[in-house]
């Protein structure tokens, strides 16, 4: 059985200035501070708990982790590197900004082992950026991503769409120009209003209206398909579903299966842009579609939706599994 990495997270402790959408605590659910006792518990669990913990990552996450206090920050790498040096996981991933990443500290990284670095570069608009109160510019993504892959890092890259004062279009020239930087993987997080942040505030004026689940699901549907077709994996798809989130969350596309809806409609998208593409106007609004077994609830879509879609566009489908195609392969049959 796979499992996901070892995941700690740092809440805020490095962060410059706050961001328009974060209320840190709230996205990691975690109050307390870290210790290098907490990585060492957290490792332990997972040697006793992991079937193949050397598969899995110890992952600093929630912060600016290279922003926070040196001598704080090596001695949680330490607690962690003591455990990768000696095999029993297979590195350490750490995030991180932009504007706090340079030589010295990439060279510290290394010493301890980590292996994995993400930058939360979240827009490539500049006025998107500073609306946003990110301080730091899309320069200074370019310049720390191509820092850490010459480095030998592992780089990903985590986008937002739908921020304040973003559009669909800057979105995806984000993206585009995030492709360029050749991560190895992505996390795309489409905005949420959470309390207590300036965000909540601006949408409470009336100066923020978040697009809606829809909107952002043709749109991150979009984005997950320009990075299958780049080879870029995207490794998360809309925030994790947490109580602290639940508790703070007072508006936009928030969903908890976010990435299975998104996958869904990338299958409907596929299904109608076929439709559109037939040479020879087709006969028949009925058809069978084959998926691979492991895609057949994606393409069915939760609670039967895309079936549902399709009906109101006159079209009938079933889908049934085929275990000779593969994942996204799909094989339309029209029924005359
Ligand atoms: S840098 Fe990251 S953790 Fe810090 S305030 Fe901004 S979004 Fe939150």
């Amino acid at each position: 059985m796979k499992h996901s990495n070892v995941a700690i997270f740092v809440p805020h402790n490095g962060c410059p200035m706050q961001c328009t959408f974060c209320n840190q605590r709230g996205i990691t659910g975690q109050k307390n501070v870290v210790t290098p006792s907490d990585v060492k518990a957290a490792a332990e669990t997972a040697i006793k708990t992991y079937d193949n913990p050397q598969e899995a990552e110890i992952a600093f996450f929630g912060g600016s982790f290279t922003g926070i206090d040196p001598d704080y920050m090596e001695s949680l790498l330490s607690a962690a590197y003591s455990y990768v040096s000696k095999g029993y996981f297979k590195g350490i991933r750490i995030s991180t900004r932009p504007d706090y990443i340079n030589v010295p500290i990439l060279s510290t990284l290394k010493r301890y082992g980590v292996t994995s670095i993400e930058l939360g570069a979240q827009s490539m608009d500049d006025e998107v950026l500073i609306a946003n109160r990110r301080g730091h510019t899309s320069k200074q993504v370019e310049f720390a991503s191509k820092l850490i892959s010459n480095s030998g890092f592992s780089l990903g890259l985590q986008m937002m769409t739908g921020m304040y004062k973003s559009t669909v279009k800057k979105d995806i020239e984000t993206a585009k120009r995030l492709a360029i930087l050749k991560p190895e993987t992505m996390r795309i997080y489409p905005t949420i209003v959470l309390k207590q942040t300036e965000l909540s505030a601006l949408y409470q004026s009336g100066r923020y209206t978040p697009p809606t689940l829809d909107d952002t699901l043709t749109l991150c549907a979009e984005l997950l398909d320009f990075f299958n077709n780049m080879n870029i994996r995207v490794i998360r798809l809309g925030l994790h579903d947490s109580e602290s989130l639940k508790n703070d969350y007072v508006a936009g596309p928030y969903h908890p299966a976010f990435r299975e809806l998104c996958e869904s409609r990338l299958f409907l998208n596929k299904f109608l842009s076929y439709l559109n593409n037939l040479t020879t106007k087709s006969s028949t609004n009925t058809y069978t579609v084959e998926v691979a077994p492991t895609r057949l609830s994606k393409a069915i879509g939760q609670k039967k939706g895309n079936i549902a879609l399709l009906r109101q566009k006159g079209i009938n489908v079933s889908i049934i599994p085929n275990s000779k195609l593969k994942e996204d392969q799909i094989k339309i049959i029209p029924i005359e």
